[in-house]
């Protein structure tokens, strides 16, 4: 009698909070990009919808006297840290004081690589103009853009050799107007700067500048100390990947999960990588691997070791969310993030391991990787613009292979729930978090995927449904559904 007595008591405590009609409000700190504007105090950043305190304190980080910037100037994709509180219920966060970066509005300087012959932009009276898809988004050249041609070391050596330039020209004599679209090759390093146009979110180019790539001899020899062998599967002992200096990984031993990750990563490599022949120094010798780790992570190295983890595979829902992860972290490798950090550092005077930035470079990122959060690079601006840049390009190679990029930012979502985290968890609230990739990737979707017909995408839940349950098997777990 006395124990039914107390369990029936527990159940009243445990259900009154919920009839009560006051909703739960929480003190929370959101950094994102603003999604929807309906009005300056009336906005939303992902799935928050921002309403404002009479009283709201604007603060700023890194002023500059040249840049101004009021609560009228908010639009859909400022980026902007709000302090506020949350109803967790209908999903309100009343604003108390909002905080503009804004170096979000002073002049960007950003190395892509040409994936296409580049189209849009023309030569007309010895000046170019039009818009240039590149880097992932939209770029607009005017007669005021400085577009120009700078040659290599290697290839000032070779015109001197034949006389043509001056042996003392400095670097930037060295830059000469680009004549024609034709000396653009494909895999060719563009250096653009300029600055976001608030309206349309189009980067106004003041300066483009083109240059070969080459395969420089410090990363050749950063690619071969990353040695990559697999180990095959023994009996019932499953398979080994193993990278020097990162670590080593037990591989999923299942060949058709294995297969399926090779033959997504392979069709979201860009096809001018795919097309360089075997022995082109520049040619990244791409891998997939799926490895037995409940963390929900994915991870690429320079030389194009691609790691996706079990825990991961098991929380996507779909193939397209899996091409999201597999392209971002595709980008990292394509577009040099690991050496141009190390480059970064080694200038900043800022020694880092290899093995630091592999791991900051994560495209997912858990609470296991806190550690490296902290210490590491991730949370600089330098690493910050990186990411954004995977992002950006990664939903390009999405829908170059014909993924529904829309799914991208879906990927954060269910990571939120994974984790658990929200604006109201302590660590995330002074870093990145949920809100602002996911409302990166959907300004993202909005700045240069506007007129896109998304019909014409897939997603492929059903084949993807078939490979996770196989994960899972192979993992040997078998979900336990609670029905209590
Ligand atoms: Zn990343």
């Amino acid at each position: 009698m006395k124990r039914g007595f107390s369990i029936a008591v527990a159940c009243v405590l445990f259900i009154a909070p919920a009839l009560a009609q006051t909703p739960k409000l929480k003190d929370v700190t959101i950094r994102g990009y603003v999604t929807e504007f309906r009005s300056p105090t009336d906005f939303d950043i992902e799935d928050y919808r921002i309403a404002r305190d009479q009283v709201l304190a604007l603060d700023f980080e890194n002023a500059s006297p040249d840049i101004t910037f009021e609560l009228g100037d908010i639009r859909v994709g400022v980026e902007l840290e709000i302090k506020g509180s949350l109803n967790e219920q209908s999903g309100e966060l009343k604003a108390r004081s909002v905080k503009v970066d804004l170096e979000q509005f002073k002049s960007i300087k950003q190395t892509a690589f040409v994936s296409v012959r580049p189209e849009g932009i023309q030569l007309l009276d010895g000046t170019w103009g039009g818009e240039l898809r590149a880097d992932g988004q939209l770029i607009r050249i005017t007669n005021a853009t400085a577009v120009v041609f700078k040659p290599t070391k290697r290839e000032k050596k070779l015109a001197e050799q034949k006389g043509k330039a001056n042996a003392a020209a400095d670097d930037e004599e060295a830059a000469e107007p680009l004549k024609s679209l034709d000396d653009v090759t494909i895999g060719m390093a563009m250096t653009y700067e300029g600055k976001r146009d608030r309206d349309t979110g189009r980067i106004l180019a003041e300066r483009i500048e083109f240059a070969s790539n080459d395969l420089e001899d410090g990363e050749a020899k950063m690619w071969k100390s990353l040695k990559t062998s697999v180990k095959p599967a023994q009996g019932l002992k499953a398979g080994e990947l193993k990278i020097d200096q990162i670590g080593k990984f037990k591989l999923v031993p299942d060949a058709d999960v294995q297969a399926y990750v090779t033959n997504l990563g392979q069709r979201l490599v860009p096809a001018y990588q795919r097309d360089l022949p075997v022995d082109d120094p520049r040619k990244i010798p791409f891998q997939f691997h799926v490895v037995q780790d409940d963390a929900v992570n994915a991870f690429a190295t320079p030389n194009g070791i691609v790691v996706v983890n079990s825990g991961l595979m098991e929380m996507l829902e779909n193939e397209a969310q899996l091409a999201a992860v597999v392209g971002h972290e595709i980008a990292h490798a394509t577009h040099e993030h690991t050496w141009r950090q190390q480059q970064y550092h080694k200038k900043a005077r800022f020694g880092i391991a290899l093995a630091g930035i592999v791991a900051a470079a994560y495209g997912i990122r858990s609470s296991a990787d806190m550690a490296t959060l902290v210490n590491g690079a991730i949370v600089s601006g330098h690493q910050r613009a990186l990411e954004n840049q995977s992002d950006r390009i990664g939903l390009q190679y999405m829908v170059d292979a014909g993924y529904d990029p829309r799914q991208a930012p879906a990927v954060w979502k269910l990571m939120a729930k994974q984790n658990g985290v929200s604006a109201t968890n302590f660590f995330w609230s002074n870093h990145d978090n949920e809100p602002t990739r996911r409302s990166y990737l959907m300004n993202e979707l909005k700045n240069n995927y506007r007129d896109t017909d998304y019909s014409q995408f897939r997603m492929n839940a059903d084949e993807y449904s078939r490979i996770k349950a196989a994960v899972v098997e192979a993992n040997g777990k078998k979900k336990k559904i609670k029905v209590t």
